[in-house]
C-alpha cells in the first residue's frame, strides 16, 4: 500500500483521503440495447442529476459504464466538474446481453480487448467509446475496470472478457469490479481472478444484494471480496428494509470493511433530472438516514468513506 495512496478520477487523480462519501455504482451516462428505449446521453440532465447527488451528502460516484454503452468521456469530466462530484469512470466489458452479436466486443482477440482497457486507464478513455475507427484519446482516464457475468454462469465470451479484464487490472493497478446477475456466480469470478493473479481484495461483486443471504456474503468476503449492495430504492426487487437488515447483519458479524454502497440507476426511468424514480440521489436523500438510525455515524462512514478509498486506491507504481 503506498503511503499516499491515491485514486483515478476523471478529472485527474486524487488522494484516496479526499473522495469522501462515495456511492459505489452508477451510471451518469448509459445506452445498452439491453435496454432500449431508456438510455440516457444527455449532459445536462445528468449534470441536474449530480446536483441532486451532491445535495444529498455524497462527494463521490463510481460510473460503472463499460466499453461501448454510451460512455462520454468529456462530457462525464465536465459535468464533475461542473458539479463538483468526483467521478470515477470504468473501462471493461459488459456480460454478452448488453452487446448486439455483430458488436466489435463479441468478436475481438484477447489482445484487442486487453489493449482497449488498459490505453482507457493509462492514456485516457477513448473519445468515441472504442465506436470510430480512429483512436482518439481524451484527458479524462479509466480508473476502475469492469466485467459481467450470467445469471448462475460465465458464458465463454463473459470468461475470455473477464480474463483480459483481471489481466488489466494486475497490469494497471485499478480495481475491478464485476456484474454478477441476481448476486450469482460470485465464487466463480473470484476463482478466475485469482487464478489470473488478482486477489480476491481487488474485486467488487455488484448486486449482491439481489440474493440477500448473509452466509453466502459472508463466504465471499472471507475469501477477501468487496461486495456493493447497490440496489438501494429498488422496491420492486425487495423492501429497502430486508437491505438495512442485510447491511446490519453484515456489520454485526463484522464485515463493514467489505462493504460499500450505490444505487445503480442504470435506466432513464430511474431518473430525476429525467422525470423518474427513485434517482441517483436516493442513497444520501433516503437510505442514508435510515441505516444511520440503525447502526450509528462511524459504521456508515466505514462503508460510505473508508472501504471505498481503501479499495478504489491504485495499487503499486501505476503510471
Ligand atoms: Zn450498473
Amino acid at each position: 500500500m503506498n503511503a499516499h495512496p491515491l485514486v483515478r478520477t476523471v478529472t485527474g487523480d486524487l488522494p484516496a483521503a479526499q473522495l469522501g462519501r462515495t456511492d459505489a455504482h452508477e451510471h451518469v451516462f448509459l445506452a445498452s440495447p439491453q435496454l432500449a428505449g431508456e438510455e440516457f446521453q444527455d449532459p445536462s440532465k445528468a449534470a441536474e442529476e449530480l446536483h441532486l447527488v451532491r445535495a444529498s451528502g455524497i462527494d463521490a460516484v463510481v460510473d460503472l459504464t463499460t466499453i461501448g454503452l454510451g460512455r462520454r468521456p468529456a462530457d462525464l469530466a465536465a459535468v464533475s466538474a461542473a458539479t463538483g462530484v468526483h467521478v470515477v469512470a470504468a473501462t471493461g466489458y459488459h456480460r454478452d446481453a448488453h452487446y448486439r452479436g455483430d458488436h466489435w466486443v463479441q468478436r475481438a482477440t484477447r489482445e484487442q480487448l486487453l489493449r482497449a482497457v488498459v490505453a482507457d486507464v493509462r492514456d485516457g478513455m477513448d473519445a468515441s467509446d472504442w465506436t470510430s475507427p480512429f483512436r482518439e484519446t481524451s484527458p479524462a482516464r479509466a480508473g476502475i475496470i469492469k466485467a459481467g457475468a450470467s445469471y448462475q454462469r460465465i458464458s465463454r465470451g463473459e470468461r475470455l472478457r473477464l480474463e483480459v479484464c483481471v489481466e488489466a487490472a494486475v497490469t494497471t493497478g485499478v480495481a475491478l469490479a464485476v456484474h454478477t446477475e441476481v448476486g450469482t456466480a460470485g465464487p466463480d469470478v473470484l476463482d478466475v481472478a485469482e487464478a489470473g493473479g488478482l486477489p480476491a481484495s481487488r474485486v467488487l461483486l455488484a448486486h449482491l444484494d439481489r440474493n440477500p443471504d448473509v452466509e453466502a456474503h459472508a463466504d465471499l468476503v472471507q475469501r477477501g471480496a468487496v461486495l456493493v449492495y447497490d440496489t438501494v430504492g429498488r422496491i420492486k426487487y425487495r423492501p429497502d428494509s430486508v437491505l438495512l437488515d442485510l447491511c446490519e447483519q453484515m456489520l454485526e458479524r463484522g464485515h463493514g470493511a467489505s462493504i460499500v454502497l450505490g444505487t445503480d440507476v442504470g435506466r432513464r426511468s430511474m431518473l430525476r433530472s429525467h422525470g423518474g424514480g427513485p434517482g441517483m440521489d436516493v442513497l444520501g436523500r433516503e437510505f442514508l438516514p435510515r441505516l444511520r438510525r440503525r447502526v450509528g455515524e462511524h459504521a456508515v462512514t466505514r462503508l460510505l468513506v473508508d472501504t471505498p478509498a481503501r479499495f478504489l486506491a491504485l495499487q503499486g507504481d501505476a503510471p
